[in-house]
């Protein structure tokens, strides 16, 4: 068994593709390409082919370049075995199914709330998750399928994987997550802090991908709804309605 290197890369206007390969390796995996150009470019840099590809979840901007890609490499697409709006699908997986790829373990997370059938990729080995539109840094995707019991209950069960995790999360939403944690916490030190550094990776056109599970459950809001501060802000003890309040703030902020 043997670390991944992942190679982040930006697709559109603000997602980011994910490229998957174990060091030396000829074959690759990517995340959620929908950027066709960019994902030949990133495969062309490594000198590699594309053996898999790892779909979150059904939107076109995870989805787009799948069919050409896959006509080109020759690549076996994995995702949710119920999203039926997702294309081509050669290896259809369950919640808690654990898949190999490149020896590597990656166990399906099933999180319901962006979109019903969004799934997210653990790698039980390196605590590596591929997030998708479900987590992002200090925030979280909008909720279009699902309810906010079903997507509090699909965070609840990220916060419980190891605090070193690197979260590999699907867009560059960050520095707008900031602007809204702010709003609702403006006095955490530790938000201040990371907010510097967030400025800062903008302005050098860095990405602020990937970041650490422990920093998140420490500042993103989102993850937060069974704190004090966010509970006395919504009029709330339960963090569903928590959830749902500051996830509705947050659409129209
Ligand atoms: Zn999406
Ligand atoms: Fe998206």
């Amino acid at each position: 068994m043997q670390k991944p290197n992942i190679y982040l890369f930006p697709q559109l206007s603000d997602n980011y593709g994910y490229l998957v390969k174990l060091p030396h390796a000829k074959e690759a995996a990517i995340v959620d390409p929908s950027d066709l150009e960019m994902c030949e470019k990133i495969l062309d840099l490594n000198d590699c082919s594309l053996s898999h590809i790892l779909l979150t979840h059904h939107h076109d901007d995870h989805t787009a370049a799948v069919a050409d890609l896959k006509k080109k490499y020759n690549a076996k697409v994995i995702g949710h075995e119920l999203d039926d709006q997702l294309p081509n699908i050669d290896i259809p997986v369950k919640a808690n199914e654990e898949i190999s790829i490149f020896n590597n373990t990656y166990k399906i997370i099933s999180t319901p709330g962006h979109t019903m059938q969004h799934i997210c990729y653990f790698n039980q080995d390196y605590s590596i998750l591929f997030a998708g539109d479900t987590l992002f840094s200090l925030g979280c995707g909008r909720m279009f399928e699902g309810t906010p019991e079903l997507f509090w209950k699909s965070l609840s069960i990220l916060k419980k994987l190891p605090k070193d995790t690197l979260v590999y999360c699907g867009h560059e939403y960050t520095h707008s997550n900031l602007l809204f944690a702010l709003s609702i916490d403006p006095k955490n030190e530790d938000l201040i802090t990371y907010g510097g550094w967030i400025k800062k990776q903008g302005s050098d056109a860095r990405p602020t991908i990937p970041t650490e599970l422990r920093k998140e459950l420490n500042l993103n809001p989102f993850l937060r709804c069974e704190d004090e501060v966010f509970q006395k802000i919504y009029n709330s003890k339960d963090p569903v309605e928590v959830f749902k309040k500051m996830r509705l703030a947050k659409d129209n902020f």
